[in-house]
Parts: structure tokens; C-alpha cells; sequence
């Protein structure tokens, strides 16, 4: 399907620019709805005139996006993307990453996963990185045991939930207890989703479809939304190697191209993928925790929307949260960081001063790279627009004069007792004119930030002081 242009919009707006939307005109508002930044019910005109009913349904499902968006718990939500390609607009919501919990596991156990899967945290690029919810499986068939383990996760834990079991007694049970936490219940197969779809009816919960044939999982899904379920969730098994983990990414891959590029609804819902499989195939901890993290990150790249897991290895989770953060960046706005003086450890007068541009993973980089030298610096940062050095440089958006113009806004003669700084290796060539319009001295440091503190070392001690 072709994406949506802003005069297909505006067509179905009220075309009258009265601002009460916020926007400046009914076209400004069609943009700010393509990009998700405002909603159809904030233009109230539409809503309170008979005469825009149509006008109104139209662009409701104008705007729906083709996979649908399905929240789990208070507010996470999955799915919802519009396109193939990242470059084509961007994804809106990351994969979920949920961690399991058995019910054959010891109490301590269950404790200390939870305590470690709610703990787990990891700041990259001035970014938090966490999991997103646990996965209570029912290993022992046993409905009282079950319950307890429920009980303990939602004693323990605020985060989103899933209740995994192919037996709906079993899984009624669950939602007895966490009535009030809106989980994920999987799973309703062809055997058994008459029961599974009374459920997610009667508990108002987002369900997991469990079918390998993409056909049969187009029918079923079919069924179930006739027999009045809407969250749906798509599972077509995941197996840990050869064949049948082809086949299941193929119909990933086919699903997502059937919704976005046809339209076919029945296939536009969010996917899971379930990498605790690995586990099946590997009995050794760290084969397995490699074997799953390898497992996830393919799920991810193939259109994932959830994935379930088991290892808590920072190691092998980390590259996942990487990977997705990546991928789930908006490509239309670089991530970026203030433009400003940054004080690094504990400098002084007499501390260098570095000079970086403002996109995040640049600064960062910098920043960690110093602080793990253990040199007390400031850093400069410029206003590149949110760009590296390396094309700020080749965009004329890192020139001598944006570095006149920072050292004098941020007033960094007033911190310090010296008149030089240390621009990056790749921006040697602008250091004649930057001492030229600056009158500061200009020392060309490593092109590798990770030599900063051999540099300082070397070079700074001996010669940055004047
Ligand atoms: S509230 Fe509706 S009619 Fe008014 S400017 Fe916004 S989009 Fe146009």
C-alpha cells in the first residue's frame, strides 16, 4: 500500500483552520496525524458536527495503521508499524522483550528472577535500555502452583505480564489473579480457541494466536475476530535451527509484506517470536543464553513485535537492546545532546577542553572514553544539527566560526586559566582558521577518542598549559 500523502488527509479535514487542534492550519494538522503527533479526536470540530460523520470514519480508518497496535498491561504497547523498511517512515514501537518465569522453579528462584528482570537496566547514549514484561509459563499443569507463582510475579513485579499455558483452565486461573494487570494470553491454537477466545473476551486481554501454516493462522485469526476478539497477537512457532526456523521467519516475513503491501487485515497484527527454544537444543548455560541471543536478534530484524526469553546474561541481552534501540531509533531525527560546557571528573582552571559535536553517540562516546581514562576535562559540545564530526564536517556544519561562536556563548575563558583546546583528529584541517578567528590555540587530537587520555597524557601535560 502506497503511505498516506497529508492532501489525503486534509480531504477529509473540516478545511475551516479555526486552530482549535493546536495547529496552525487543517494541512499542518494532516502532517502532525501522518506522523502519530497528534490524534483524529483532537480536531473537535469533526466530532461535533453531524455533517463530518463520514468525513470523520473515513479518515479513522484512513489512519489506522496496517498492523495493529495491540497494548498489553497499562500501556505497553506493540505493533502498529506502517511500513517495511525503517527508511520509509520510521517504527513506532520496539520489540518487547519478556523474560520467563516457570512455575517448576523453586520460590527463590522466582524471586530473584524477578528481582533481577525488574532491576535490569542499561543507559546507552543517554538512553535507559530495560526488559519489558515477564512471561509466566505453566510447566507442572498444575492449576493451584500456577496461581501462586502468578500471585508472587504480581506481588513482586509492576511490569507487563504473560500467562502461557494451551490449557484455558489453566490459564482462567491466572487471570483470576491478575485481573486488574490486562496480560498477554497465550495461547489459543485451532484445537482449542473457542475457550481461549471466551477469555480474552471476558478478561478484555490481548491474545496470542499459536498456528505454523500462515493459511490456517489467516482462517483462524478470521474465527476469532468473528467470535468478537480484537487484540490479536501472531505466533507461527519458532524453532531453534534448520527448516522449520526458516519457515517460521518466511511467514514473519510474508505476514508483515501481506499487511502493509495488500493491506489483508487478518495478517496485520503484531508478531511473536519465542527464543527460549534455544534452551531445548542447548543444555549448557552459556551455548544456550549465545544460541537464544542469536535466535532474538533474527526474530528482531524479521519483524518481531514481542519475543520471549529466558537467559538474564547481561552479555547476551545487551547486543538485543543495542540492536533494537538501533532499529527503533526515528531515522528522521538524529538523537542528539545539548550543545554546551560539559564538566567530565572534577575539572579546574587548568583542565583541557575538548571540542565534539552534539549528535548523542558521538558526545557519549567521548564522554565515556574520558571518564574511563579518569581525566577531569570539559567538553565543548557544538550545535552540528545532531551530526558525527565526520559529515558535520562535510556539511559545513563544523566550522571555525561555530566554535567561535560556542567558546564565546558558553564563556569558556571564564572557566578556565588557558587559551587552547583540542578539536578532533578527523577536524585537523580546520585548526589554522579556527586560531585564526579565535585567538585560542588549537591542539588536533586523536581521531579515535578511545586515545584521549594516552593523548592528554602525552601531549596535554607537556604542552596544553601555556
Ligand atoms: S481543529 Fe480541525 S478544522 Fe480546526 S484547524 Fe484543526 S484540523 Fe482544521
Amino acid at each position: 500500500m502506497a503511505r498516506i500523502s497529508p492532501l489525503e488527509v486534509y480531504k477529509l479535514l473540516p478545511g475551516i483552520n479555526c486552530k482549535k487542534c493546536g495547529a496552525d492550519t487543517c494541512m499542518a494538522f494532516a502532517s502532525q496525524l501522518i506522523e502519530r503527533k497528534k490524534k483524529v479526536e483532537d480536531c473537535t470540530v469533526l466530532f461535533e458536527e453531524d455533517k463530518y460523520k463520514e468525513k470523520r470514519e473515513k479518515l479513522i480508518e484512513l489512519l489506522t495503521p496496517p498492523i495493529k497496535e495491540v497494548v498489553i498491561g497499562d500501556g505497553l504497547k506493540v505493533g502498529g508499524e506502517e511500513v517495511l523498511y525503517r527508511h520509509e517512515l520510521t517504527f513506532f514501537n520496539p520489540t518487547a522483550l519478556f523474560i520467563d518465569i516457570s512455575d517448576d522453579m523453586s520460590d527463590e528462584e522466582i524471586e530473584e528472577r524477578v528481582r533481577r528482570i525488574n532491576k535490569f537496566k542499561i543507559e546507552r547514549v543517554g538512553q535507559e535500555l530495560k526488559l519489558d514484561g515477564i512471561a509466566i509459563r505453566c510447566k507442572t499443569n498444575d492449576e493451584v502452583r500456577f496461581g501462586e507463582v502468578v500471585l508472587k510475579v504480581v506481588e513482586n513485579s509492576k511490569m507487563p505480564i504473560a500467562l502461557c499455558s494451551f490449557n484455558p483452565e489453566i490459564i482462567e486461573v491466572g487471570l483470576g489473579i491478575a485481573i486488574n494487570r490486562r496480560p498477554l494470553i497465550y495461547a489459543a491454537t485451532r484445537n482449542n480457541w473457542k475457550k481461549f477466545a471466551e477469555l480474552a473476551k471476558n478478561y478484555n486481554c490481548p491474545l496470542v494466536v499459536y498456528e505454523e501454516d500462515i493459511e490456517k493462522m489467516s482462517d483462524l485469526v478470521q474465527d476469532i475476530e468473528e467470535y468478537g476478539v480484537s487484540d490479536i497477537i501472531l505466533d507461527f512457532g519458532t524453532y531453534p535451527q534448520g527448516e522449520p526456523l526458516a519457515r517460521a521467519i518466511e511467514n514473519m516475513i510474508s505476514a508483515r509484506r501481506a499487511a502493509i503491501e495488500d493491506g489483508f487485515k487478518p495478517l496485520g497484527k503484531p508478531i511473536l517470536g519465542n527464543a527460549t527454544v534455544a534452551w531445548l537444543v542447548e543444555s549448557d548455560p552459556i551455548k544456550a543464553s549465545h544460541l537464544e541471543s542469536s535466535l532474538a536478534a533474527s526474530l528482531m530484524l524479521n519483524y518481531a513485535d514481542i519475543i520471549f526469553m529466558h537467559t538474564l546474561e547481561t552479555w547476551a541481552i545487551l547486543p538485543l537492546l543495542t540492536l533494537r534501540q538501533n532499529i527503533y531509533t526515528d531515522p528522521r531525527v538524529p538523537i542528539q545532546v545539548e550543545p554546551g560546557l560539559y564538566a567530565i571528573g572534577k575539572p579546574n582552571e587548568s583542565s583541557p577542553v575538548l571540542v565534539t559535536t552534539n549528535f548523542a553517540l558521538t558526545y557519549y562516546t567521548v564522554a565515556s572514553d574520558v571518564e574511563a581514562g579518569k581525566v577531569d576535562a570539559y567538553i565543548l559540545v557544538l550545535d552540528t544539527e545532531g551530526l558525527a564530526v565526520e559529515p558535520a564536517l562535510a556539511g559545513a556544519k563544523f566550522t571555525a566560526s561555530l566554535v567561535k561562536e560556542h567558546l564565546e556563548k558558553f564563556k569558556v575563558d571564564e572557566k578556565v586559566n588557558h587559551k587552547t583546546i583540542i578539536i578532533p583528529g578527523m577536524a585537523a584541517r580546520l585548526s589554522g582558521e579556527i586560531e585564526d578567528i579565535t585567538g585560542w590555540r588549537v591542539l588536533v587530537g586523536p581521531i579515535d577518542s578511545s586515545r584521549i587520555p594516552k593523548f592528554i597524557e602525552e601531549k596535554w601535560k607537556k604542552n596544553g598549559k601555556a
